[in-house]
């Protein structure tokens, strides 16, 4: 095949300008991108290998080399990996879009120069024309008889040919390294010491062994290699923790929480897991790879094993490295094994207790791991029933009680002795809640209220369910009972007399919005409020019906009618008593707006709101005396 050039998308064309012409610190980490894939590529081939063993190269013995020349100035990275074939060099490195691209550029543009977190982004290749005017790559796949040459100034443009690679197997990528000015304050990537040191600062955990020649031509190994988790917790120092936990994630921040571990027993395996402290930019996308890393006796098997970790703890990175797995054990298989199952229940038991002990030892530290991972480990409570016990003491929520977030436990602490049960309220934003009309009451008697703002809240209460034996009660259900024995009988007797007086509107309001509305009735729910909308006990939530609309389930859910409660010492009832029965059924349906309104749904008809509400005000004005 004759040389040939081909165009880099349009987006990695623009990601190559932004590498290129903005990205002025930290050049240094071209380095530790371009190793870490060299580690991968050597991972991929070993675990291959494991299934088809006439894949490795007679006397194969993993490991990276780095060569400098000062003359040429250029800097080889070679590897004996898996290598690309021609069409995964076209695809992983010039033309398809990859997501991460466009979301690096744009925190980019908002955040300028953080070129350290383009590994994050899985466009870490590139990160090599930051240093380099021109880059070579040459690769042969494992298998394979030709290889690839592939060069690009990084101008839009690559060329791309056939050449089958001296040594076989892997990839050299050398790179020609810009002239840089003396005050740009760029080391001297041809400089051994300065590779040393890199490698040692960013790379010295890498599993291969990563070789330079030294002065005298013998070859040296610059990494020490050493499987942190395999080494005793106490060992490991924080800052080898941090820098390997950034290698795993390619999070620049340091983790919240280390959980190093060795199991023993009737399984052994070693944990090495990490709590992030920020959300990942593509987290909850579909983009987001997540589970742990599967080592078997010390080999690699594969990233972001899913069996290992249950969904609700998806942010938890880290690596299990199992004595007792086969190490012919395949992917699919991997999802049927036991010992897979009792590793993730081992790893999900320590990781919940890790948070416990946050949570009492520091609960600023746990506040902040809640607002970034609240929302995910809640969808436990309904996932995985078995861990309710521990998951509901973990929950942290907002209330009526102060502007801190409140435990369960704390809440019941604080319950009134004739607080029966513990209430809440489930809406989009807390703004909205805190000032809904549903808490009139409860409010007025001193009753807390949970404020629930996570589309996952409505799915977690009900696998809740209770807390201590206290049922937990949506104060926007039908018959909320908050009452003594005595304040009841005064109540009912109220509520008679009402029934009896405002019984020609109640009537008229029946009639009117006998489309709408299962019922109109009288309740001591409201104080300040003329109306409000309540579902009936065993029906979903006005919330829950709206978020599953928004999920496009609505049609299961489109009759639950809800109930309208109507406040009997509004004077506004008094005004529709003495009004004719049009004037009446006008105000029902302003009445009935207006509680929609109050429990965050939209109108059906705005317009036709907005006039009703004008000619409201031209009657109010004709009737003022001038
Ligand atoms: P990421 O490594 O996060 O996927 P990169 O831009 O660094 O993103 O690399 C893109 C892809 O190119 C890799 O996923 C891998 O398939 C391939 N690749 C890069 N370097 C090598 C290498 N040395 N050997 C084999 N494949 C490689």
């Amino acid at each position: 095949m004759a040389k040939t050039v081909q165009n880099f998308n349009a987006e990695i064309k623009q990601l190559l300008d932004i590498v290129i012409h903005s990205l002025y610190s930290q050049k240094e980490i071209f380095l530790r991108e371009l190793l870490s894939n060299a580690s991968d590529a050597i991972d991929k081939l070993k675990f291959q290998s494991l299934t088809n063993s006439s894949i490795l190269p007679a006397g194969w013995e993993p490991q990276i080399r780095l060569v400098p020349n000062k003359e040429s100035k250029t800097l080889s990275i070679i590897d004996n990996g898996i290598g690309m074939t021609t069409a995964e060099v076209n695809e992983f490195i010039g033309t398809i879009a990859r997501s991460g691209a466009k979301a690096f550029m744009k925190m980019n543009e908002e955040n300028k120069t953080k070129p350290e977190l383009i590994g994050q982004f899985g466009v870490g290749f590139y990160s090599a024309f930051m240093v380099a005017d021109r880059v070579t790559l040459h690769t042969q796949k494992a298998g394979e008889n030709d290889g690839t040459v592939w060069e690009s100034t990084g101008d839009g443009t690559y060329s791309i040919d056939q050449v089958p690679r001296p040594e076989g197997t892997g990839t050299t990528l050398t790179l020609h390294l810009k002239e840089f000015k003396n005050e740009d304050e760029v080391s001297d990537f041809t400089d051994a010491w300065v590779l040393k040191s890199l490698v040692k600062k960013y790379s010295d955990f890498i599993a291969f062994p990563i070789k330079m020649k030294n002065d005298k031509g013998e070859e040296e190994t610059l990494n020490s290699q050493k499987a942190l988790w395999l080494r005793s917790p106490s060992e490991v120092t924080a800052e080898e923790h941090k820098e390997f936990y950034q290698h795993l994630s390619h999070d620049w921040n340091e983790p919240l929480k280390t959980i190093h571990y060795k199991a023993e027993g009737t399984m052994e395996f070693n944990a090495l897991l990490y709590i992030p402290t920020k959300k990942p930019w593509n987290f909850n996308t579909g983009d987001m790879a997540y589970g742990l890393s599967l080592y078997i006796k010390r080999v690699f098997i594969m990233a972001d094993c899913k069996d290992l970790l249950p969904t609700y703890l998806r942010f938890v990175k880290g690596l299990v490295d199992s004595s007792d797995l086969s190490l012919n054990v395949s992917r699919e298989l991997l999802q049927q094994d036991r010992q897979v199952t009792q590793i993730r229940k081992n790893v999900t038991t320590k990781i919940l207790s890790t948070l416990k002990e946050l949570l009492l030892k520091d609960r600023s530290a746990y506040e902040n791991f809640w607002n970034e991972f609240g929302a995910t480990l809640k969808e436990g409570l309904p996932a995985d029933p078995g861990n309710k016990e521990k998951l509901q003491d973990l929950c942290l929520f907002h209330s009526t009680h102060s502007d801190k977030m409140t435990t369960l436990e704390e809440y019941v602490g604080r319950m009134k002795n004739e607080q029966k049960e513990i209430f809440y309220i489930t809406g989009d934003n807390l703004a909205q809640i805190r000032n809904s009309p549903y808490l009139e009451r409860l409010n007025e008697k001193g009753f807390e209220v949970l404020l629930l703002v996570d589309t996952v809240d409505e799915w977690m209460i009900e696998a809740l369910r209770e807390y201590k034996e206290k049922k937990l009660q949506s104060i926007t259900k039908e018959g909320l009972d908050l009452d003594t024995a005595e304040e009841k009988a005064r109540h009912e007797e109220e509520k008679k007399q009402s029934e009896v007086t405002l019984k020609p509107v109640l009537e008229v309001m029946k009639k009117t919005l006998e489309s709408q509305v299962k019922d109109v009735v009288i309740s001591d729910r409201l104080t300040t409020t003329p109306v409000c909308l309540v579902s009936a006990s065993n029906d979903p939530s006005a919330h829950l019906q709206k978020l599953m609309s928004r999920l496009g389930q609505e049609q299961s859910m489109m009759n639950a009618k809800r109930i309208m409660e109507i406040n009997p010492k509004h004077p506004v009832f008094q005004k529709m008593l003495e009004a004719g029965a049009d004037q009446q059924a006008k105000w029902a349906e302003i009445l009935y707006n207006q509680a929609l309104l109050t429990e965050g749904s939209a109108l059906p008809d705005p317009v036709k709101f907005s006039h009703q509400i004008a000619d409201l005000m031209i009657q109010a004005a004709s009737g003022v005396k001038h």
